[in-house]
């Protein structure tokens, strides 16, 4: 990646440690980016294979587990031709770690179906099988650990108002704001660097294609979008029509009901005509279809359950020159105000006769139609895919307008939905102002970064967080 320019946030975060440098010729990096690096699958997902030669698909890397027993809970992996299996990962610099570390003598470890290491060496024999993390990288180490260490995630605590709160409101508005653009310019960069690495990967177009899927998976579901949007040169190359590629990428998804609802006819008409070309087409594609289990309802509304989600990625899918519609929309001269509706007009598909009218194959029909994508999800594909995508092509290729162009845009987009992320971020550090104290998006990323990269790092007591001395050394060097 060619140099950025490094504003005062992002030389203090690497300054104090948010950031562990890394060199390729260190021999052990620290455990806890081999972690991150599973965990946010930094991997040649593509090419995996166990120490033994099998090639590994990786369905889910599975829940950070931060208490004792294996690093990674409920991981789904495939391994050669076998059927997918649930399990737990346990990730250590050596294999002799397996032993040394009791894991063998430990029933805590039982369920675990993957040994993640850095080193290679001889596996103990009743060790399970094992993948080599040092050739699988998708980035040079060094480029690597200054992402990780913007992402490394933990689970943090709420309630309390952070030690940084008294230092940042002592800072005037414009302060402020300058901080959280500069972290917001961190959080930008180190997305644009997750395409650039994919792309080397899988080409540009592919690792767009990867973007919009995982955003459309939200929180719950990233993994199994993501699983999805790698087997798509597989699955979207010969279809040119809506029904058919629907009822291919339901199919493979696992999601698709096998029975009726017997009590909505429409919906039982709809399904049956997908059933009628799934089945033409399910041995084709039998070793890559999704286990049901892979996908996670639990806490999601129904307006973005991935049934639908999946409709409006086939519509887009139909569109092999989405990609080149966004180039073209980075090059037009569009006031703020219309930023996100002229992206919405590109994103937007037309009616669907059955998604159109329902959530999922069970739920009601709606009243009225209602559109596949809206405002909010606009917003959030903007500042977590499209924009990255888009300013990190235009820095290798070396467009400075471009890249200052698409700044330009990141920095005024319109601010997205409140959450609860934010929400508490607000009440910890700035005392607990309404929303609008974050005027754009931008100044959204900026706080998330800087949650991601102190808060999640320290406790409620904010034990050993450094960021009230940033804060504390910006308000001195402003004055
Ligand atoms: S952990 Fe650090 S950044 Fe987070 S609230 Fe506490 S002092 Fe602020």
């Amino acid at each position: 990646m060619p140099p950025l320019p490094a504003s005062f946030y992002a030389q203090w975060r690497v300054r104090c440690g948010v950031t562990p440098l890394l060199r390729e010729d260190l021999d052990s990096p620290p455990e806890r980016l081999l972690q991150a690096v599973w965990l946010h699958q930094r991997l040649r997902r593509d090419q995996l294979r166990t120490l033994d030669g099998q090639p590994l698909r990786v369905l889910h890397p599975g829940f950070h587990n931060l208490e004792g027993g294996p690093d990674f809970r409920d991981a789904v992996i495939q391994i050669g031709q076998d059927s997918p299996r649930s399990g737990d990962v346990e990730v250590d610099l050596r294999a002799s770690g397996w032993r040394a570390h009791g894991h063998d003598r430990n029933p805590a470890f039982k369920k675990v179906i993957l040994h993640v290491l850095w080193e290679s060496e001889r596996p103990a024999d009743e060790a399970p099988p094992a993948l080599l993390l040092r050739q699988a990288l998708d980035a040079p180490l060094g480029e690597l650990s200054l992402w990780l260490g913007s992402e490394a995630a933990q689970s943090w605590p709420e309630n309390l108002r952070g030690e940084c709160c008294a230092p940042l409101r002592e800072l005037s508005a414009s302060q402020l704001q300058d901080l959280l653009r500069q972290a917001a310019q961190v959080r930008l960069q180190s997305k644009a660097a997750q395409f650039q690495a994919r792309a080397r990967q899988a080409g540009w177009g592919q690792s767009l294609w990867e973007g919009l899927f995982r955003a459309l998976g939200f929180k719950h579901n990233v993994w199994p979008m993501q699983c999805l949007a790698e087997l798509r040169p597989r699955w979207s190359g010969d279809q040119t029509e809506a029904l058919p590629l629907q009822a291919r990428l339901l199919g493979i998804s696992g999601l698709l009901p096998v029975d009726l609802t017997r009590a909505q006819a429409g919906t039982d008409g709809y399904l049956r005509r997908v059933w009628d070309q799934w089945w033409r087409e399910r041995d084709e594609f039998s070793d890559c279809i999704l286990p049901r289990e892979l996908w996670r309802f639990h806490g999601l509304r129904p307006a973005n359950h991935p049934q639908r989600r999946l409709a409006l990625a086939s519509r887009w899918s139909l569109e092999a020159d989405l990609p080149a519609k966004l180039e073209k929309w980075c090059s037009r001269d569009l006031p703020d105000k219309e930023l996100a509706r002229s992206l919405l007009e590109i994103l937007q598909v037309g009616p669907d006769e059955f998604w159109s009218w329902h959530c999922t194959f069970r739920s009601a029909r709606f009243k009225k139609a209602q559109p596949l994508i809206g405002g909010t999800r606009v917003t959030d594909l903007a500042v977590n895919v499209i924009l990255p995508w888009l300013w990190i092509r235009a820095v290798e290729g070396k467009n400075q307008a471009v890249q200052l162009a698409i700044e330009r845009r990141y920095f005024a987009w319109p601010p997205a939905e409140d959450n609860s992320l934010l929400k508490l971020a607000r009440q910890r550090l700035l005392g607990g102002p309404g929303p609008r104290v974050l005027s754009g998006a931008a100044a959204q990323q900026g706080l998330i970064q800087i949650v991601r990269d102190f808060c999640e790092h320290s406790n409620a007591v904010c034990q050993d967080c450094k960021f009230p001395e940033l804060v504390r050394e910006f308000n001195h060097l402003a004055t």
